[in-house]
C-alpha cells in the first residue's frame, strides 16, 4: 500500500528504526555518532531518522554528518538535499576532500579500493570528531546483496551487522536502517522527491551489487518474499543439517575442489 503522507512516511521509518534500537540498542543516550553521508537517498533519510529521533523523540545524541568527496575519482552529488536537511535539523555537515592513491587495475577492483579509503578516512575523522560511533545507511537488501555475494564470490557466509564493535571498542559501526526495505526507502523518496544520485563515476556501471539486484528480482518473481526470506534466514540457521554441522571447512572440500581467487566485492559504498 502506498503511503500518501509525507509526515506519517517518514514516522513509520523512525518508529521501525526505534524498535530495532529497543532490541539491539545500537546507539545510547550521549552517543557522539559520525553520519556517512554519500547524498544518495539511504543517507538521506538516515539523516532525517537522526533529526527526528533528536528533535522530537528526545535523544540525546550528536550526530555530526560527514561527506567524503574523493577528488580523483569522477563522482558528483547534489548538495542542495544534504544541506536542506542539516539546515532542517541544525547538523552541521562535514565535507572531507581527499585524492586516494587510486590503481583502477588494483587486482581487487576500483570499488574494492575507493571503498576502503572512503572507510579509513570515515574512522581517521570519526577519530577526530571524537565520536563513539559511525552510521551508516545500508538497509535490508544490502544485507541480502552482501551475503548472496560473499557466498557466490568468496564461498563464506557473513554479511552486514547491524553494529559492529570496531579497535577494541573505541568505535562502532551501526547501520540503523538494517531492518528496513529499499522498497521501502524508495516510497519514501519519491513522496519527499529526494533528487537521483547522478551516478556518473567511470567505474560504477557494472558492480557485482547490480548483479545481485538483479538476481534477487529474478527470485522475487519466483517468490515475492525471497529477498526478505534470505534476509530472515541469516537468523535462522541450523547447523545439524549443514554439511560439517557448522565445524567450518568441509573436510577434504578443498583438495576436491580447491578454491579460486576471486576478485574483492566490487561494491559502490558511495551510492548509499
Ligand atoms: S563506483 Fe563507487 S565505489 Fe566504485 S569507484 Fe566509483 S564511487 Fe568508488
Amino acid at each position: 500500500m502506498k503511503i500518501k503522507n509525507l509526515n506519517n512516511a517518514l514516522s513509520l521509518i523512525v518508529y521501525k528504526v526505534q524498535k530495532a534500537q529497543k532490541v539491539h540498542g545500537f546507539f545510547s543516550e550521549g552517543d557522539k555518532i559520525l553520519m556517512g553521508v554519500s547524498g544518495g537517498k539511504d543517507s538521506l533519510l538516515l539523516l532525517e531518522v537522526f533529526g527526528e529521533l533528536c528533535s522530537k523523540r528526545k535523544y540525546n545524541l550528536e550526530v555530526t554528518p560527514v561527506h567524503i568527496k574523493i577528488k580523483n575519482i569522477g563522482y558528483n552529488i547534489n548538495f542542495d538535499a544534504i544541506h536542506q536537511i542539516c539546515d532542517h535539523y541544525h547538523f552541521k555537515l562535514k565535507i572531507i576532500e581527499a585524492d586516494i592513491d587510486f590503481d583502477p587495475d588494483h587486482k581487487k577492483g576500483p570499488c574494492f579500493v575507493c571503498s576502503w579509503h572512503r572507510r579509513k578516512l570515515l574512522y581517521a575523522t570519526a577519530r577526530e570528531l571524537g565520536c563513539n560511533k559511525i552510521a551508516l545507511g545500508h538497509h535490508m537488501d544490502d544485507a541480502v546483496q552482501t551475503l548472496l555475494m560473499n557466498m557466490i564470490y568468496h564461498g563464506s557466509i557473513s554479511s552486514m551487522p547491524v553494529s559492529l564493535s570496531m579497535f577494541q571498542g573505541e568505535l562502532e559501526i551501526i547501520r540503523p536502517l538494517l531492518f528496513v526495505s529499499e522498497k521501502e526507502i524508495i516510497e519514501y523518496k519519491n513522496i519527499r522527491n529526494f533528487p537521483e544520485l547522478i551516478k556518473d563515476c567511470p567505474y560504477g556501471s557494472d558492480t557485482k551489487r547490480n548483479t545481485m539486484k538483479e538476481l534477487i528480482e529474478v527470485f522475487e518473481k519466483i517468490n515475492p518474499s525471497a529477498g526478505l526470506n534470505i534476509f530472515r534466514s541469516m537468523s535462522k540457521i541450523f547447523p545439524a543439517y549443514l554439511p560439517e554441522r557448522g565445524k567450518g571447512i568441509i573436510e577434504g572440500l578443498n583438495e576436491i575442489h580447491p578454491p579460486k581467487s576471486n576478485a574483492g566485492p566490487n561494491d559502490c559504498e558511495a551510492e548509499n
